[in-house]
């Protein structure tokens, strides 16, 4: 390994969140409402398999051992399981997970663990059909656990669930949700609702802090378990009747910062050293040609040094995070 990337804080870096898409099929009221619009930019492209292979390499190169593919929507990439196959020549990276609203699961989950997908994670804000529709703007709950028992099917022996918490929304669901996860091997992840630039009065609505469902776990006889290294900021919750977990992702937390593995490189390959900062450093022009794989390992790693302390998401300050759908949360 030729370095290891760490911030002015100490923090070292094994995890990559790389967007391929903006696109999305779905239209999640706390994400894109109105539905997918490019940001009237013509002709925006995408970063292309070869550039996908570079970056990734860069990153491995410089630690990373996970990745992330992201979106908008990644499985909308007709080359998607080429794009696995890319990340995965790299036998560094040995965990590579994909975030999915889970649409194509059930038609392409085999292909892509065939390509060398690791872990996927497949967002279900609702287990209420209606309520789901209503949250997605799209009638696919069916097709989305068809797509999760597909998952098993194709060998995965866990499979990741993200739902963001809003209040009067789903905050009443933990019953259900811990019935569901009671016989499956399952991580139910609650994400904090977080501000948007598009999404703040959505935020004042339905914002609901993560402890009220952590209170209620720790009174049923649910224990925290300790973090492994490449784990995001979850905190998991473990019970022995329960095949599944609980984990809560709370942004909005003390310290939530503290333990910040990851930096993210958005669809159009700007590398952002936070999910809620400002700009991004390009690294497009980099990304052409193999030879210019150290000039890329060097760039990231000094833009690394720029990386702040926290975000200021308590100040309000979104960033330029307009919705999560461009850089995949
Ligand atoms: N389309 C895929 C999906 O929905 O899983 C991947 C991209 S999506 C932007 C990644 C994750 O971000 C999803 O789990 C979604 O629920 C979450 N997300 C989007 N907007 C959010 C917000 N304002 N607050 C918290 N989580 C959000
Ligand atoms: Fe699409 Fe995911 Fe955003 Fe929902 S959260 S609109 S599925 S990108």
């Amino acid at each position: 390994m030729a370095s290891q990337l760490t911030d002015a804080f100490a923090r070292k870096f094994f995890y990559l969140r790389l967007s391929i898409t903006d696109v999305c099929n779905f239209r999640c009221n706390y994400c894109l409402p109105d539905g997918y619009k490019p940001h009237g930019v013509a002709n925006k492209s995408f970063l292309n398999v070869d550039e996908i292979r570079r970056v990734t390499r860069a990153f491995a190169a410089l630690g990373t051992e996970k990745v992330r593919l992201t979106g908008g929507e990644p499985s909308l990439r007709r080359d998607f399981p080429e794009i696995i196959a890319a990340v995965r020549e790299n036998a560094a990276i040995r965990q590579l997970a994909v975030t999915t609203n889970g649409y194509r699961l059930a038609r392409d989950v085999q292909q892509w663990r065939d390509a060398g997908l690791t872990a996927v994670n497949v967002s279900v804000d609702s287990l209420d059909a209606r309520q789901f529709h209503a949250i997605t703007g799209q009638d696919k709950f069916r097709q989305v656990m068809d797509g999760i028992d597909a998952t098993f099917a194709a060998g995965f022996t866990k499979v990741k669930v993200n739902t963001v918490l809003m209040r009067g929304v789903n905050s009443h669901e933990l019953e259900t949700f811990l019935a569901w996860i009671k016989p499956r091997p399952i991580q139910l992840r609650f994400i904090e609702l977080m501000e948007t630039g598009d999404g703040g009065e959505l935020f004042r609505k339905y914002h609901i802090s993560g402890t009220t469902i952590r209170d209620q776990l720790l009174q049923r006889g649910w224990v925290r378990q300790l973090s492994g290294r490449s784990d995001g900021p979850a905190q998991v919750f473990c019970h022995p009747d329960y095949e599944g977990e609980i984990g809560l992702i709370m942004p909005y937390e003390k310290d939530f910062c503290a333990t910040c593995n990851r930096l993210r490189v958005s669809s159009v390959g700007n590398l952002h050293l936070c999910l809620f900062g400002e700009g991004g450093i390009s690294l497009r022009d980099l990304l052409a040609d193999d030879a210019q794989g150290e000039a890329l390992e060097a760039r990231i790693s000094s833009a690394l040094a720029q990386k702040k302390q926290t975000h200021f998401l308590h100040d309000g300050h979104t960033g330029i995070t307009q919705n999560l759908s461009w850089i995949g949360g």
